[in-house]
């Protein structure tokens, strides 16, 4: 009976690693993981990882977020743009003067209202 645990927990680490090999990552670690958790790093292998692959415009592989190039067919993406720092300088400028503009409306409004009642 154990040794039949044995080669579950076993074949569960190869799945483990294969997927995990297919998928980019590091397919001996995921071994070693696939034979401490068991049958739970075989589901976790398989989940797809949010955050960590991107998909290929290409050809649809699903690829690491940090990849400049698709492992699968050679499509080069874009560099990611610069943080943009002007684009925040001209919204926080909109704002604000609108932001005053509005103020001034709304305090004359208030004023007029004021000397029209009383
Ligand atoms: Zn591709």
């Amino acid at each position: 009976m154990e040794v039949f645990f044995i080669a579950i927990w076993l074949f569960c680490g190869i799945i483990a690693g294969v997927i995990a090999n297919r998928k980019g990552r590091s397919g001996c670690g995921w071994f070693l993981l696939g034979i401490l958790l068991g049958p739970f790093a075989f589901a976790v292998a398989l989940l797809p990882d949010i955050g960590l692959t991107k998909k290929c415009p290409k050809c649809a592989e699903e690829i690491k977020v940090k990849a400049v190039v698709c492992r699968f067919c050679g499509y080069e993406f874009p560099p990611p743009p610069p943080p943009d720092a002007s684009k925040d300088v001209i919204v926080g400028e909109k704002i604000t003067q609108e932001t005053i503009d509005e103020l001034w409306k709304k305090r004359e409004e208030a004023r007029r209202k004021y000397y029209k009642n009383g």
